[in-house]
């Protein structure tokens, strides 16, 4: 691959990045901050949060199986996948390839930043091969953009076609892995050290259920996550996201609970759903939601709403005709549109 010196933007290479108060004294042990121009009022509001969120980095190592240097915290994964375009795409110049359907911010921050966004079709299992995708690269693609378990499909893409990728693409590979908790599949973000070129996005919107925070990562060798952390907004995680994230991540059992309720309510769910005559079909899905491909994905769609329960309507994508995706939500929730749907 290319270094990542020769990735980055000329004008992110020659950045200097802003330098807030807190960064300037270091070490040094310290009880009277005038230095921000803060209020000494309204503890603990009052104070700037740490920009690089230590605290908070040091718990999701643990619980990551990632070392600090190699996290990176965003305002949601949203803020990652923009900051991939800023830091290593030139505007007007360079271009990136992504499987289609995926989820899809990886376009719309392309659009943003004025970058040639080159879609490359899912095989008819939602899978992906190697070569497929590098033949849709030249020699300004910068990135390719891979999602495992995908959105909206659901599917892990194949293990062995993304390690190729990893060793043969000269540029940066990336696989958002939003869903990974849900799988049993060994996620790549453990393999950080074989893979220079490798960029993983984790979340805490999914399995972690703090959409509401705003709270998503990075991980990636340290070069990629100085980049990153160079670029961003200084104080990018606010203080009340980083104190609750920190709460919730000190009861990981707590998820891990959730998280095996809602595979077995996947099952039962994909099963009920199988069976109904207005359904096609029910792909198989290592995510907490399911595609299936019914008879009338609109007209059912509606009727739904109408009840006030809302799926995601996803017949107007790729290789996706007259398919919904369906959440797993409770065991009430799941009742309830159960029984909306045999009603039909
Ligand atoms: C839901 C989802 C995310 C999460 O985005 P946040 O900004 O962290 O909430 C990221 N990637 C994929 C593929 C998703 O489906």
């Amino acid at each position: 691959m290319k270094s990542i010196q020769e990735l980055t933007r000329k004008n992110i290479l020659e950045l200097t990045a802003y330098s807030c108060a807190r960064d300037e004294y270091k070490g040094k042990e310290a009880h009277v901050f005038l230095d921000a121009n803060e209020s000494p009022y309204n503890k603990p509001f009052n104070r700037y949060p740490d920009p690089l969120q230590q605290s908070l980095k040091k718990e999701i190592a643990k619980v990551k199986g990632v070392k600090e240097e190699c996290i990176f915290l965003g305002n949601g994964s949203d803020e990652a996948i923009d900051l991939v375009y800023r830091c290593f795409t030139e505007p007007g110049t360079d271009n990136v390839v992504a499987i289609e359907p995926t989820y899809g911010m990886y376009s719309v921050c392309a659009q943003i930043n004025d970058i040639e966004y080159r879609r490359v079709l899912l095989d008819n299992h939602f899978d992906i091969t190697a070569d497929k995708l590098t033949a849709a690269c030249d020699e300004h693609t910068k990135v390719i953009w891979l999602c495992s378990p995908n959105n909206p499909t659901g599917n892990l893409l194949n293990r062995e076609e993304i390690v190729k990728l990893l060793q043969s693409f000269e540029g940066l590979v990336v696989v958002d892995e939003a869903y990974s908790d849900f799988s049993k599949a060994r996620p790549f973000r453990l393999d950080l050290h074989t893979y220079p070129n490798l960029i993983v996005l984790n979340t805490m919107s999914k399995a972690w259920g703090c959409a509401a925070l705003r709270l998503g990562m990075a991980f990636a060798q340290k070069a990629i996550i100085d980049t990153f952390n160079k670029v961003k907004y200084p104080y990018n995680i606010n203080e009340l996201t980083q104190r609750q994230a920190l709460e919730i991540i000190k009861d990981p059992f707590e998820v891990d609970k959730w998280v095996r309720t809602i595979l077995l309510e996947r099952s039962r769910l994909a099963e009920a759903i199988h069976m109904l005559p207005i359904c096609n079909k029910v792909y198989p899905t290592d995510a907490n939601f399911i595609l299936a491909e019914m008879t009338d994905a609109e007209g059912i769609y509606n009727y739904l709403m109408q009840k006030g329960i809302i799926v995601r309507n996803r017949s107007r994508v790729s290789l996706c005709h007259n398919c919904l995706r369906i959440t797993v939500g409770t065991k009430t929730e799941n009742n309830e549109l159960l029984a909306a749907l045999r009603h039909l």
